[in-house]
């Protein structure tokens, strides 16, 4: 059974990141993995290559373009941000589910290409609880909060276009809603029916010592 594509989409700062990891360390037997992006952006002195991006130069990403290794990619706040083709395919048909963290412009292509993929939109509670947190991830120079804060604006505006909206106010609650969400779609008659193949056709057999 091929497993489900979920797109979570948000402002910067709204808490994307910190919902997914906390989703995979407090659900370890969910079975879903994260996609990890390619991007031309500088990395941040608390992430590493290959476990939250692949920081790769604005010719590598080129080739990668040239070669069809994304399965979308846009420019976001003036960098390139990509999703290899072939880590989602090999993930989705080995069954697995798996999350993209990416921005409105990706899922419009991901929605396009495939329609079975499940889209996730959050928002912050406030504006000034947006900026707060930008600033209190202490990450990005304020040139750059200023730039992602103007943007904010601009990627909310597309909420409409995705299948679910989840508001992190409280953190636990948003950790739940999303919880909520990939359990429920788990639960979809044909997905059940294919994963409990067996159990139905017992169940639904006549049987065999009628007389
Ligand atoms: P597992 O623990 O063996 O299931 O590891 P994963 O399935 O998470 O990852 C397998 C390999 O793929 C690791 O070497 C990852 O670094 C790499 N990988 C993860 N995300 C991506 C991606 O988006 N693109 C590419 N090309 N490789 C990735
Ligand atoms: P994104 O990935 O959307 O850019 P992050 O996950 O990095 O956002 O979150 C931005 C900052 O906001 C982090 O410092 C994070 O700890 C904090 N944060 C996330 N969710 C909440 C919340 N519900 N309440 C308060 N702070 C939060
Ligand atoms: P950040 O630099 O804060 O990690 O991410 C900035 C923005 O780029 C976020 O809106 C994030 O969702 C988006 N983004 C990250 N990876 C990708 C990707 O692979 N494709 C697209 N289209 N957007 C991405």
């Amino acid at each position: 059974m091929e497993g489900t594509l979920y797109i979570i989409s948000a402002p910067s700062g709204a808490g994307k990141s910190s919902l997914i990891q906390a989703f995979l360390k407090t659900s370890p037997s969910c079975e879903i993995k994260v996609s990890i992006s390619y991007t031309t952006r500088a990395k941040r002195s608390t992430e590493k290559h290959g476990e939250h991006y692949f920081f790769v130069s604005d010719k590598e990403f080129r080739q990668l373009i040239k070669e069809d290794a994304f399965l979308e990619y846009a420019q976001v706040f003036g960098y390139y941000y990509g999703t290899s083709r072939s880590y989602i395919e090999a993930i989705l048909s080995n069954g697995r589910d798996v999350f993209l963290d990416i921005d409105w412009q990706g899922a419009r292509q991901i929605r396009a290409k495939m329609p079975k993929a499940r889209s996730i939109f959050i928002l912050p509670p406030s504006k000034e609880a947006l900026m707060h947190r930008l600033q209190s991830r202490q990450q990005d120079a304020q040139q750059f909060i200023d730039q992602r804060m103007a943007q904010a604006v601009m990627e909310m505006a597309h909420f409409i276009e995705y299948d679910y909206l989840i508001v992190n106010d409280d953190f636990e609650q948003a950790l739940l809603d999303i919880k909520n969400i990939i359990y429920g779609e788990r639960l979809h008659l044909k997905k059940q029916q294919e994963r409990h193949h067996n159990l139905i056709s017992k169940l639904l057999l006549e049987h065999p010592h009628k007389v």
